[in-house]
């Protein structure tokens, strides 16, 4: 976006005003790449009906099919894969203004030694994929490159690193985003303190695995360092980080999130399961024990931790016993936020080949999935409850999309979009909240993940 409006293009989110259409897609499941043809054909109606001239299939499902979609989908102009953001422009039909914008550094050069012994495995290759061509993505965006924030302007996510070297059989990413690589540190730096200037005051910190940052560049607990400088930044108030991977939760990572007020206490760690064996076919590692061991240090670590984390119920050869012990686990972790993803073959992951006499059925696999989020639930119910009486910072978010008599903001526990909500009904000796402001809240109701709370 920021790129098209630096060329002179007028931004609309209302796609029947547009005279060139994007769409950006995701892959990563089926269910994703379904929604994401549903919303090309429902756009491709406006080329044909409406004012549009034409239409870009931009994102993770060009990586997967590109060389099927412009034939499948007639109406379609251009496609952009993730690599070739700087593409954006010429496929809707703008040229580059002078001087030249830049659109971030093409040509990366550093990678971890895993990275390359990933690749010598195979573990990037798209050979199996009919309908992918063009070459592993390897595009980083930087500092320069123009940006528009499609969040609300106090919050804004900041990508620090693409890709993944990790070998998890189920998942495809590795081979739509390419290898792991970091952007530089000072750039990250720079992009945060640019954003804080124009009025952001939360960041979130991004990537396919934000844990390994800066191991490319050679940086030794470079999340942590990050986390450190931008808890400088006089503008912002809140830092998190979300998506990291279990054994690369460091001391020092720790004692970053509990040493800087402004580094939110919150971690998202997606476990996947506990089950070793299961873990043990997903490519992980560890199990039920080491991950408990691990939450019990960070806990001990972080006062105070908002944990979040997420499982894939059904992953072939998950016998009835391993289920059980992914619910024990649960039971006894103690997660305040938790999601729970059925699984699903991806072509191209190494899971879909496991024989289909170990697949379980999906009305199981169902089952499963919504008796790990009534544990849950009854967990949440508990924690949020203890909640109440207890005063927290909130970031007001706006009046509620759920009903004009309420609004609607977020602690330091919640991450923007994917947790609960604390709805404000009362608003104490205040006339009115400013979406964006910081005000001092006291929980006075809860459910069964999301809190009421009055001003105080
Ligand atoms: S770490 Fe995450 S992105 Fe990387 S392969 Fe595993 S599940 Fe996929």
């Amino acid at each position: 976006m920021g790129m098209l409006a630096s060329a002179g293009a007028e931004i609309t989110p209302r796609a029947e005003d547009a005279d060139v259409i994007v769409v950006n897609t995701c892959s990563f499941i089926e269910s994703a790449q379904q929604e994401s043809v549903n919303a090309i054909l429902e756009m491709a109606q406006h080329k044909q009906s409406g004012r549009a001239q034409k239409l870009v299939v931009a994102g993770c499902l060009v990586e997967r099919f590109r060389g099927d979609i412009q034939k499948d989908i007639p109406e379609v102009d251009a496609v952009v894969g993730t690599g070739e953001l700087d593409g954006i422009l010429s496929a809707a039909g703008l040229t580059l203004p002078q001087p030249p914008i830049s659109a971030g550094p093409f040509t990366i050069l550093n990678s971890r030694p895993e990275g390359a012994r990933r690749e010598q495995t195979g573990r990037f290759a798209r050979d199996e994929w009919q309908g992918a061509v063009g070459d592993l993505p390897n595009y980083l965006y930087d500092e320069n490159t123009p940006r528009v924030l499609a969040t609300p302007s106090y919050t804004a996510y900041i990508k620090i690193a693409e890709g993944c070297d990790h070998p998890c059989t189920f998942c495809i990413i590795p081979q739509l985003r390419g290898k792991f690589r970091s952007r530089r540190f000072e750039s990250v730096i720079a992009e945060a303190e640019r954003l804080a200037r124009r009025g952001v005051k939360e960041i979130t910190l991004i990537g396919q695995d934000t844990t390994c940052y800066g191991e490319d560049l050679g940086l030794k607990d470079g999340l942590a360092l990050l986390l450190e400088r931008l808890a400088h930044i006089e503008e912002l108030r809140w830092v998190r980080f979300l998506y990291a991977y279990p054994n690369k939760i460091t001391g020092r990572l720790l004692e970053a999130i509990a040493a800087n007020p402004k580094v939110c206490s919150y971690m998202d760690v997606p476990l996947q399961h506990s089950s070793s064996s299961v873990l043990k076919r997903m490519k992980r590692g560890a199990g039920a024990d080491i991950f408990l061991r691990s939450i019990k240090t960070m806990r001990r670590a972080v006062a105070e931790l908002t944990l979040r984390t997420s499982f894939i119920v059904g992953f072939p050869g998950e016998s009835e016993d391993d289920f059980e012990q992914l619910c024990d686990f649960v039971r006894e972790a103690q997660f305040d936020w938790l999601g729970v993803f059925g699984y699903s073959d991806q072509e191209g992951a190494a899971s879909a080949h496991i024989s289909e006499r170990d697949k379980v059925p999906p009305a199981e696999i169902e089952r499963r999935r919504k008796k790990l989020m009534r544990i849950q639930q009854t967990i949440s119910r508990r924690k949020k409850k203890a909640l109440i009486g207890r005063q927290f910072d909130l970031l007001v978010e706006g009046p509620s999309e759920e009903t004009p008599l309420l609004w609607e903001g977020r602690t330091a526990m919640h991450a923007p979009e994917i947790d609960g909500k604390v709805f404000v009904n009362d608003f104490g000796d205040r006339e009115a909240l400013v979406p964006g402001e910081f005000v001092r809240c006291e929980i006075s109701e809860s459910h069964d993940y999301d809190l009421v709370a009055r001003i105080v």
